[in-house]
This record gives C-alpha cells, structure tokens and sequence, in this order.
C-alpha cells in the first residue's frame, strides 16, 4: 500500500537519536534550545518555543494572546480540528471563515465581509488563524491589513507549511503575524515524531509561551515577588502546563531540519508531476498554487468533478484496493458531532462543505517514485472514466 503520507528517517537520523539517549540529557537537555535556534534562524523568526504537539504551542499561543472566556477566535473549517480546539481550551468562542474553494484555504474576501459585519454587531474576533492549507501560504499580507484595521491578532497554522516561501519570505518569518505555529508530527514535512513549535518576533509573548510550556514555573530572579531563598528556588507565577519537548525528539528534529529544503524540492518534483499527468484530465482538477506563492505540499489535493458523496467513497476504497491509500482533508470541523454541539450546522460554510465532497488526498511524500506517482494517476483516471 502506497500511504498518502511517511516519514523520511535516515541513518543520521537513527545515530542522533540513539547518540542523545547514551547521553546525560533525555529531557530538557541542550539539544531543545539548539533545535530551536534551527528553526528559528530557517524561517527568520527571533524565537522558538518548541514543544510536544502543534496543539500545544496552539493553545500556549491562544493563552499568550491573553484570549479567555467571552473572546472570539476564527479560523478555517477546513483543518483539522485542534486549529479549532485551542480556542475552546481558553474558553473563548469559536468561529469560521469559509474557505476559497480553488485552493483550500480561508477566503480573504469572507473574511473581510465577516469583519465588516462583526464590527458592526460588536463581534469582532480577538485571533484569527488562518491556516496554510496543503502547505500553500494565505494571503497573508491582507490578511495583516485587515489584523491593523480591526484590531485582532493573527496566528498562523503552519502546520501544513515550515518550509514554505510566502512572497519570499519562509513562513515562520511572523512578517505578517504575531505568531507562528509548526507541527512535526510524522505525516508533516519534518519530524520529531510528536512536537511542534511556536515563533515570534515579539519578546513578551515568546517569554509568556515560554513560561507557560512548563508549569508556569520561572528560575529568573527578576520575575520572582522576593529574593531567591537559595541556588534551588524557583517560583510559580502563572498556571502554566507540561508541554515540553524532550532531547531525543529536538536531536530527531535538528537531524532533520538538515534535509528540509531537500525534502520540499522533492514533494514539488512530485507535485509537478502529478499536475501534468492531470492537464489532459478535465475531471481532475489539481488545487491552485498562487502565483506569489512556494508551497511545501504537504499534501496533494485533487478536486473530482460530478461525484457524489458515494461515489467518492467508492472511488477511495477501490483506490485503497489497488494499493493507493487515497485520503481525504478535511470533513469541515463545523461538521463534527462536537461542534454540531455548539450550534454549528450543515450549510453555514458552503465552500468548505462543497469541497469536501469534490475533494482526494493523492499519497505525496519526498521518496515516492515517479512511477508510482504515475501509477497513482492512471489508477485514478482509469476509476473516474469507469464510473462516468
Ligand atoms: C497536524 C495538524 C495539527 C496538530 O498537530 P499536532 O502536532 O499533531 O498536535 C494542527 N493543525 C493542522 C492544520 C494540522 O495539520
């Protein structure tokens, strides 16, 4: 079975990794700072706060936004749910803008016609988080300009994205955002196997998402209300979490971060592959890269004209039969049971709804071969000619 997505690990990695567990540091050792610095110093940011999960550094960036109860957050329905979820762990509300169909991601306009709405009703948002969906960049430029004349913070989901150029620019620069957030979870670009990490260019919330990572919990004096008692004090001064990354993941993270430009040259010499195997195929409609834009392809994403909901199920299982593991992202998060809950229903995102029926996760990751890229795409139009 060819999987729509898998880790790269390699020998290096493998020595890194079994390097730092003969070493004194499992956890909180040197190597978390130093992969860190890393990422930071790719993407153009002056801090990293590395931690377990892409979900963790969503919600200590939540938190370090000061967003609690009664404040309103957006986002995209088109993501997986923890881009969602950090604003229910803070208590606050959520909401969503619908998506450009053509490329996933939250549409600039919507977003812009919401905004004008929400101030009217004195509903503006306190965070909006756009999410980069696939690995292609949101308009983030405009998406700032409407942050400076609303007044609302932005965190950018890159979890789709490290790697990826917006105008030039590596996402994770925060050019356009207060904060930015990576997930290195195995299916991503890079992995630590579970971790993620949120950068800023700003010091006072890098020193909050720092704090609030471990417990709360400081050992610089000048944070302390009194004098240290002794060389062991340390002080809690906010209710902070245990969301650290250890040294084994952040020595796996800095093994692979090496390779990182690598791997995104070859996810677009497959993407690139894909997209003209599927010019001659009018039902097949690969998603649109914008011109200003790199994408990371974190994904590949076709969109299947005329099909139904069965027949797309159809169309996956007998692609999973013929050994393609066909995916789909994302169910509209408004459409899970959790949040049908909260009041959401079936047609308050259209686009996003429309494109879950329309839309195929095709297997892209940076060893697949191109003839199994070419197999991938004669197996699907072969499936599609024979349904229609
Ligand atoms: C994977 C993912 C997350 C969560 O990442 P974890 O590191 O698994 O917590 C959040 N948002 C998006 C868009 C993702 O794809």
């Amino acid at each position: 079975m060819i999987p729509y997505g898998r880790q790269l690990i390699d020998d290096a990695d493998i020595n890194a990794v079994v390097e730092t567990l003969k070493s004194d540091w499992l956890t909180q050792g040197p190597r978390v700072p130093a992969f860190e610095r890393a990422l930071t110093s790719y993407c153009g940011a002056k801090y990293g706060i590395a931690v377990n999960s892409a979900t963790s550094a969503l919600h200590i960036a939540c938190l370090a936004l000061d967003v609690s109860h009664g404040d309103i957050v957006w986002t995209s329905p088109n993501s997986f749910v923890a881009s969602a979820n950090c604003a229910l762990y803070c208590n606050a509300n959520i909401d969503f803008v619908d998506i450009d169909i053509s490329t996933g991601n939250m549409c600039v306009e919507k977003l812009a016609n919401k905004l004008a709405h929400a101030a009217v009703q004195n509903r503006l948002p306190k965070v909006v988080i756009p999410v980069h969906f696939a690995g292609q960049p949101c308009d983030m430029a405009r998406i700032a300009e409407l942050a400076q004349k609303y007044q609302f913070k932005v965190i950018e989901d890159a979890s789709h994205a490290i790697g990826a150029k917006y105008r030039n620019n590596a996402i994770g620069s925060c050019e356009h955002s207060d904060i930015c957030v990576f997930s290195f979870h195995p299916v991503k670009i890079i992995t630590t196997m579970e971790g993620g990490m949120a950068v800023t260019n700003r010091k006072s919330l890098s020193d909050k998402m720092r704090l609030l990572r471990s417990h709360g919990v400081t050992n610089a004096p000048e944070l302390m209300s009194n004098p240290p008692h002794g060389p062991w004090y340390y002080q809690q001064i906010t209710l902070g979490f245990n969301y650290r990354m250890n040294d084994i993941e952040a020595a796996l993270g800095l093994s692979q971060i090496k390779k990182l430009d690598s791997f995104i040259d070859k996810r677009n010499k497959v993407a690139d592959l894909y997209n003209k195997r599927f010019e001659a195929c009018d039902l097949v409609n690969p998603l649109l890269v914008n011109a200003v834009s790199f994408s990371s392809y974190h994904l590949y994403v076709v969109r299947v004209a005329n099909l139904s909901q069965h027949q797309k199920s159809v169309l996956v299982e007998k692609m999973r039969e013929q050994g393609v593991f066909a995916h789909l992202h994302y169910i509209p998060i408004h459409m899970q049971p959790y949040y049908i809950a909260k009041g959401f229903k079936q047609g308050d995102f259209p686009n996003a709804e429309n494109y879950y029926r329309d839309a195929l996760t095709l297997p892209i990751f940076p060893n697949l071969k191109p003839e199994q890229t070419d197999f991938i795409a004669d197996t699907l139009i072969a499936l599609i000619n024979s349904q229609t």
